[in-house]
């Protein structure tokens, strides 16, 4: 019953967002901010048809990997879920969950999983961070969405920001206080986001709002400017919605309107919308641990299926190897091609479409690959794109996934087909939260 306390409830796992998990009366507890192994008191606030949530009232005896939260933020922010857990145990639990769920679901052998290369910084390695704007009756506020709501609460000392980023949050916050009269309307702030990333070039910065220009133009770039962005641009997104981007223009106030950095010794060019990965020395092993599974011999083609910037593609076809990328968004298209002329590799082919059809069109034409990698955002790859990747029939298919879940469920439909889950490796790219990235390696079951 909705209101029903329940004592001594013993935390025995965590579910994928991160949730404690328990057992009562044949009944699964999910109950956030609980971690595995405290014995915990809680008040069930929704029932369902096998589980019940719960919210945690009190810690009777706490795990014994419980520490203090180092962000003054953290009770209220909905950003991190690992504050209070050690990452030690952190990185056990995700790569216990990785393995679980690669077994239970994809019909992974036993031994599949690699060690988890968990991360040397579990603070300040985010190299990309969508700041929201709200507007209280206190004063704006700059930062992530409350815990479970979509308020938006002040968070300059988010322990995930890297330093470089604390001046350009201040000066922008500035702005924000002094033109507030004006920016916050009956509708609520007229700007909506702060997007901030980092890369080998500098800092960068995106303003996201309503208005076909941006306010105060001049005045923002000159402090944002000193405060250290080599670049400012701004984003008209009028479409209602969650989304930090949208169809709208993007116009570079000054600077180039894009970052360049260096991942496994390539240069890349990032535009504010493309897709890159947010932690930098991470992605590198990410990125290296799939260049071993690969394994592309000098000559043979490679097909990379969600490419984004064309960063995994150019990597590993690095040393030699035809490169084949298709991608949805415009705008990583257009960075993924400038990246490979940066690469000194004008043979690389980028098409922009969706990943299923445009394979299935490139599979009528003749087109042959010995190696695919697929790289999907967390739904995984659709019917679609899962029957024309085996279709391909490669040697084999490396696939990075930053949900294990859809990763299992593809790799299930994967073997159906024909191709086995050989290897996994568990890459923490996201520590304090729940999310981990996997990249897997599966080949044709007769091999
Ligand atoms: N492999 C890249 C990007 C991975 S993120 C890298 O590591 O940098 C997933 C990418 O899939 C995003 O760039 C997103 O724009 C793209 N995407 C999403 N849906 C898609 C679809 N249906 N077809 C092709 N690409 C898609």
């Amino acid at each position: 019953m909705e209101g029903e306390v329940i004592r001594n409830l013993t935390i025995i796992d965590a579910a994928h967002d991160g949730a404690g998990i328990g057992r009562h009366e044949g009944m699964v507890v999910f109950v956030p901010m609980a971690l595995k192994g405290d014995v915990i008191t809680c008040r069930i606030t929704k029932r369902e048809k096998r589980s019940v949530r719960a919210e945690l009232v009190a810690i009777q005896s706490p795990s014994p990997d419980r520490i203090e939260p180092q962000c003054p933020h953290f009770y209220d922010c909905g950003g991190c879920t690992y504050q209070t857990l050690s990452y030690a145990a952190e990185a056990k639990l995700k790569e216990d969950r990785v393995k679980n769920t690669l077994m239970r679901i994809g019909g992974a052998e036993e031994g599949v999983l690699n060690p988890i290369l968990f991360a040397d910084e579990s603070d300040g390695y985010r190299n990309n961070v969508q700041l929201a704007i709200g507007a209280e009756e206190d004063g704006p506020k700059l930062g992530c969405r409350a815990r479970g709501s979509h308020r938006v609460i002040h968070t300059p000392h988010c322990r995930l920001m890297p330093s470089v980023m604390r001046p350009v949050y201040h000066a922008f916050y500035e702005y924000l206080c002094q033109y507030h009269g004006e920016l916050c309307t009956k509708k609520g702030h007229q700007l909506r986001h702060l997007c901030l990333r980092t890369a080998q070039s500098g800092l960068m910065a995106t303003v996201v709002g309503y208005p076909p220009a941006l306010p105060h133009a001049q005045e923002l770039a000159s402090a944002l400017k000193q405060a250290g962005a080599v670049t400012l641009c701004y984003h008209q997104n009028t479409k209602p919605g969650g989304s930090v981007f949208g169809p709208g223009p993007m116009k570079t106030i000054y600077g180039d309107g894009y970052l360049t950095d260096t991942l496994c010794d390539l240069s890349f060019r990032i535009s504010p919308k493309s897709f890159y990965q947010v932690n930098h020395a991470q992605a590198q092993r990410l990125y290296d641990e799939g260049r071993r599974y690969a394994a592309l011999g000098p000559g043979e083609t490679l097909i990379d299926l969600y490419c984004g910037t064309g960063t995994i593609g150019l990597i590993l076809t690095s040393t030699g190897g035809k490169l084949i990328g298709v991608e949805l968004s415009p705008s990583a298209v257009c960075d993924a091609r400038a990246n490979a002329q940066r690469s000194g590799r004008p043979d690389a082919v980028f098409y922009e479409g969706d990943a299923g059809t445009v394979a299935k069109e490139l599979l009528k034409e003749g087109i042959t690959a010995d190696v695919l990698v697929v790289d999907p955002p967390r739904k995984g790859c659709d019917d679609v794109a899962i029957r024309t990747i085996a279709a391909f029939s490669p040697k084999r298919i490396v696939y990075i996934s930053c949900d294990c879940a859809t990763l299992a469920r593809d790799a299930a439909k994967l073997k159906e087909l024909g191709y086995v889950l050989k290897k996994a490796t568990a890459v923490d790219l996201f520590p304090r939260t729940p999310h981990c990235e996997v990249v897997s390696l599966l080949v044709k079951a007769t091999e």
